[in-house]
């Protein structure tokens, strides 16, 4: 198996046609990640949540990290990890061309608001449905490729093993004779 780096072009292709990541944030030393749905263009990353752990992590600390994968199989697969930056975009009269993009790329999909904006019983209770839009700045791209093609060393040492098995057969034949 062959692991190489993606070019930030495929990188960026690879995040845009991928809906589901992993969000990454941290207070203090502390790492938090979730699975979440998301739309990406022109170096950010959107999405849409409401209220919760995540969004008050990402107003105290906004640097996180996305990840978005592609997954074949163990040898074929390929991933790219984020590290940005979040922005809110409020309800209010100066985002509203970046909510507009936001709802734009988001609604593309059928049921675009699920689960993000679901009912959620935890605790003993009810959260709060007040809708989150925002949008993560995509600071560093970095992307992995994992195909079967065999490396050097792996075909090295196939040969080598083809020559034992070789030779393994010429003594049993020897051996057989005597
Ligand atoms: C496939 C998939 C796609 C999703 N897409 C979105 C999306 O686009 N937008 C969105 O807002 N949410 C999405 N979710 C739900 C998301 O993963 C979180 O569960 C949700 O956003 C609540 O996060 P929070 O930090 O606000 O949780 P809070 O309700 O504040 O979390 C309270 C506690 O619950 C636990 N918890 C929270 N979420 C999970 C979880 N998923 N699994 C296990 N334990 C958890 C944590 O330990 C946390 O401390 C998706 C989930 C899945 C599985």
């Amino acid at each position: 198996m062959l692991i190489e780096e993606l070019s930030k072009q495929s990188c960026l292709e690879l995040l845009c046609r991928t809906r589901l990541g992993r969000l990454a944030c941290a207070q203090g030393t502390q790492p938090y990640v979730v699975p979440f749905y998301f739309a990406c263009d022109n170096n950010y990353i959107y999405s849409f949540s409401t209220l919760g752990k995540k969004i008050e992590w990402m107003r105290a600390n906004s640097l996180v990290c996305v990840e978005a994968d592609e997954v074949v199989s163990p040898q074929n697969w390929m991933s790219v990890i984020v590290l940005g930056r979040y922005e809110e975009l409020p309800d209010t009269p100066e985002w509203l061309t970046e909510r507009a993009a936001a709802f734009r790329l988001l609604r593309r999909e059928a049921m675009w608001w699920e689960p993000a904006y679901a009912k959620t019983a935890i605790h003993d209770g009810v959260r709060s449905l007040e809708p989150v839009f925002y949008r993560i700045h995509i600071d560093e791209i970095t992307g992995h490729r994992a195909t079967r093609e065999p490396t050097p060393d792996i075909r090295l040492s196939t040969i080598q093993l083809l020559r034992r098995w070789l030779v393994a057969k010429d003594f049993a034949a020897i051996a057989w004779r005597a």
